[in-house]
């Protein structure tokens, strides 16, 4: 009775491992491009916003507060491609995706196409917390934003100048390409990687096991406006069940769309007992890479194991868990 006892207390307060990764777009990112100083720039952000979600699970907070503040702190910055960084459409204006799960219970918000919405992650967990629906899109959305207090900008907020360079030399080359093969689509497609995408995201799991993805983006440069990419899409861009993974993705949307990426990852680990890291390759590296799918994912399950493959030059990306200190990555 007595041993029966004393183990069951070992169990019982054996220690809930607690981890964070975040990412901030995956693409042509290469060292050479880097002066020292940028590099260090871009590191001291991943680095600020990783620690920042940690200490909300280190406090005993629960996932989904640890992935929204690494999130806001991305978000605010002009160096990622969502919030204040986001790329511009087309037509030279900003249009904001962002998706959040819970994976206690499959409990999901997420917006799409929304122009003055300062931290769009903000507002995808209004609509989970406070909506009967799943996803809000355009007028609809920063209405709703409105009606809860989330914060919101003139859309002037967004202009930044980089980002208008990457926007004038992508339809330059649109415009090249376009007279070539006499089609907006292939023109599109062909663009080099480096000015279509970009991305922020984070997953967690905190002290009680629960396991949460978030994910905001501006989208791709020179999209058509009214584009809907994968990180507002749960199952494409984020998905997240205590019973496997938690995923955040960033790449080539329409590509982590058709093959359903954050899910299909999830559910290689659930249904087919694999290891975050093989679900992972699995996916990334298999028929949608072969295809011409390009980009990453951070993962991590409620053990507190962490995976962050990506079949691109470079994907920034940082990580942190009770048993490993900080990393932050930016090249392969
Ligand atoms: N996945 C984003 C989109 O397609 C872009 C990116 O992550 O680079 O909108």
């Amino acid at each position: 009775m007595l041993t029966l006892a004393c183990t069951g207390a070992v169990a019982k307060h054996a220690e809930q491992p607690i981890a964070i990764a975040i990412h901030g777009g995956a693409g042509t990112i290469e060292k050479s491009r880097f002066t020292p100083e940028k590099e260090q720039a871009y590191r001291a952000k991943l680095q600020e916003a990783v620690e920042a979600g940690y200490k909300v699970l280190e406090n005993g907070g629960d996932s989904l507060d640890a992935i929204t503040k690494a999130i806001n702190i991305l978000e605010d910055s002009p160096f990622f491609n969502a919030g204040k960084g986001a790329v511009y459409t087309y037509d030279e204006s900003h249009e904001l995706d962002a998706s959040i799960m819970d994976g206690r219970n499959r409990q999901a918000g997420a917006i799409s196409g929304v122009k003055h919405v300062k931290n769009p992650i903000n507002l995808a967990r209004e609509v989970m917390d406070s909506s009967v629906h799943v996803m809000l899109s355009g007028e609809g959305a920063e209405e709703f934003a409105k009606k809860q207090g989330v914060e919101l900008v003139k859309s002037d907020y967004f202009n930044t100048p980089d980002r208008y360079k990457s926007l004038l030399r992508a339809k330059e080359k649109l415009r090249q390409k376009e007279s070539g093969t006499k089609n907006y689509q292939a023109a599109h497609q062909s663009l080099p990687v480096e000015l279509k995408m970009g991305t922020v995201g984070a997953v967690a799991v905190d002290k009680h096991g629960n396991l949460s993805a978030g994910t905001s983006t501006g989208g791709m440069t020179a999209k058509r406006y009214g584009r809907v990419g994968d990180s507002p899409i749960i199952g494409a861009g984020t998905f997240a069940d205590n019973q496997s993974c938690a995923v955040s993705a960033t790449g080539h949307g329409e590509y982590f769309i058709r093959y359903n990426v954050a899910a299909d990852i999830c559910a290689r680990v659930e249904y087919q007992n694999k290891s975050i890291e093989q679900a992972g390759k699995e996916v990334i590296f298999g028929p949608m890479f072969q295809s011409g799918g390009t980009g990453g994912v951070i993962i991590v399950d409620s053990q507190g194991n962490i995976s962050m493959p990506f079949n691109t030059k470079g994907m920034y990306r940082a990580r942190k868990s009770n048993s490993t200190p900080t990393y932050v990555g930016i090249f392969k």
